[in-house]
């Protein structure tokens, strides 16, 4: 039987829903139950695709092509559970969904409702492919108050209803403030929050109170009284220092203990959490340090690169040392003798990037890395960007660019109109519309048996997640490999460069995917624990 988790938050955004809904299914799982995580955000975007990094943060890409929120994320890093499409829905994908069947006549003359059609539709996202899951733990985006979220909250106070209390549960994140002031903690903030959900209908059934001091048990007593939950369902959410150490400080408050007892399960099953324990020792008490200059755009919104930046912890915790991301933007480096900055850094990473602008400082950064001989990860536009560097000034290809910064004369990274993907042929064009047309999702790649990325994957074939619209263009991959640079991974069918490297560098590498989105604290993706053991050897160098 399968039984469904609602997590809503209150009083302010930024709380941490995502991480504590994935924390929630990572203790879940540690009890030996199988757990999915869904996120229902309510705004009218149909995905986060065309959002800017700036408002929303990182497009979380899945397997099966879907560009979603980055709590999917969070929601993998914890439980290893893969997301897909059917894990994220938009309100502007529902109503997407409902105006087209409104279009075609299927409501019969009806007149279409937020009560029942938007419900309807939301509560069938929430239900839809669940069979065989333990747990479905869904997150609603937003704070209760918000107007967009209202169909949202309707619908899951029904599914309260229709699937029966003890299959359905509440939980509700909020703020408890501590005011220097005063000197005390303040529960009036999430006694409003409370009451504001109870007016739409739902009771929740255990208070997630985020709190950077502890609460005593006088203010969780006050608590449980004002908003009618029992005093012992009111638990502490401490500030922590790694986000790791998020399923573990919920236990020991009890909060998986709260979640089974609510549905009278069984805690029989011993609990292992010493994959925690060991994450966290490694990311608090590290055996060293290493610098990584990340030269990008949206650098100062860290949650535009937040898989980027856990998959660096990941590399870290697998060589059990600190990483220290130092983010730049890529513009500063347009300025001559400016890369001079990086002769302090262990490793250069270009990552993921969209646009003309700051171009000049990714490929500056990139002629730094290869002359140096210092550690260079190219991730998707990173890559694209170390391949025109090495055109322009290794295999002499002067006007070398993309062309997605317009015509240029030789156009080493282009729009391929038309690759395979599993069987099908899929098209792009400069006309297509920008959400949802890129290369996007899990692609296979073959790599060159004895090249650095064979070794460091330690097998030929791969699969990993796309998101771009460019492709680094195989009509100049003679010229560049006499230059020294070897295109180490391609797509099965040879036509789509995936990989390249520098064999002569002693860690050079550009990836047209996203391996990041892939990395997790128990499993490290191979290519960040192979750049952060390059940055660390560099490290002893310098
Ligand atoms: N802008 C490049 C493209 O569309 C790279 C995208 C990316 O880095 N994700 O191909």
């Amino acid at each position: 039987m399968t039984r469904y988790i609602f997590v809503t938050g209150g009083v302010v955004s930024s709380l941490g829903k995502g991480l504590a809904a994935a924390a929630l299914g990572a203790l879940l799982q540690a009890r030996g139950y199988s757990v999915r995580l869904r996120k229902l955000d309510p705004y009218l975007n149909v995905d986060p695709g065309t959002m800017s990094p700036y408002q929303h943060g990182e497009v979380y890409v899945t397997d099966d092509g879907a560009e979603t929120d980055l709590d999917l994320g969070h929601y993998e890093r914890f439980t290893g559970v893969p997301s897909r499409q059917s894990d994220n829905v938009t309100a502007g994908r529902i109503y997407q969904q409902i105006l087209g069947k409104e279009r075609r006549g299927e409501y019969l003359g009806a007149t279409v409702q937020v009560i029942p059609h938007v419900t309807d539709a939301i509560k069938d996202f929430a239900l839809d492919e669940t069979s065989g899951t333990d747990f479905i733990i869904c997150e609603i985006g937003g704070t209760v108050g918000d107007i967009e979220g209202l169909p949202f909250f309707e619908a899951i106070r029904q599914l309260g209803n229709e699937l029966g209390r003890e299959r359905t549960m509440f939980i509700h994140l909020t703020l408890v403030p501590y005011i220097a002031a005063a000197g005390e903690l303040k529960t009036k903030p999430t006694q409003h929050s409370v009451k504001e959900l109870r007016s739409i209908g739902i009771q929740p059934d255990i208070l997630l109170c985020r709190c950077d001091h502890e609460i005593p048990p006088s203010s969780r007593r006050k608590i449980g009284l004002f908003c009618n939950v029992s005093e012992k369902n009111v638990i502490q959410a401490r500030d922590v220092t790694s986000i790791y150490e998020v399923p573990l400080r919920y236990h020991e408050e009890g909060f998986d203990d709260r979640v089974l007892d609510h549905f009278g399960l069984a805690k029989s099953t011993p609990l292992d959490l010493s994959q925690w324990e060991e994450i966290v020792r490694r990311a608090l008490e590290p055996d060293g340090e290493v610098t990584i200059a990340i030269v990008g755009k949206y650098t100062e919104l860290k949650d535009a690169y937040k898989s980027l930046s856990e998959a660096l912890t990941h590399g870290g915790i697998a060589n059990n040392v600190r990483v220290k991301q130092t983010w730049i933007e890529a513009e500063v480096f347009e300025t001559e003798g400016a890369v001079h900055q990086l002769e302090e850094v262990d490793g250069i990473l270009v990552p993921g990037g969209f646009g003309e602008r700051g171009t000049g400082g990714k490929i500056a950064a990139a002629t730094f890395a290869r002359e140096r001989n210092v550690p260079y990860f190219g991730i998707c536009f990173g890559m694209q960007m170390a391949v025109v560097e090495s055109a322009r000034n290794v295999a002499g290809i002067t006007g070398a660019n993309s062309t997605e910064f317009g015509p240029c004369d030789d156009p080493v990274v282009g729009l391929m109109e038309e690759w395979i993907k599993e069987s099908a042929v899929e098209r792009r064009s400069e006309e297509d519309d920008l959400g949802g047309t890129m290369r996007l999702g899990a692609y296979p790649a073959k790599l060159i048996e004895g090249s650095k990325v064979h070794r460091i994957y330690g097998e030929t074939e791969i699969s990993e997640r796309h998101r771009h619209r460019y492709e680094v263009n195989t009509n100049y991959m003679a010229k560049l490999e006499e230059g020294g640079m070897l295109f180490s991974g391609l797509s099965p069918d040879g036509r789509l460069p995936e990989i390249v490297e520098i064999p002569k560098h002693p860690w050079f590498i550009g990836v047209q995917f996203h391996p990041e989105l892939k990395s997790k604290p128990f499993d490290p993706h191979p290519l960040f624990s192979s750049f952060i053991e390059a940055a660390l050897a560099q490290s002893r160098l310098v």
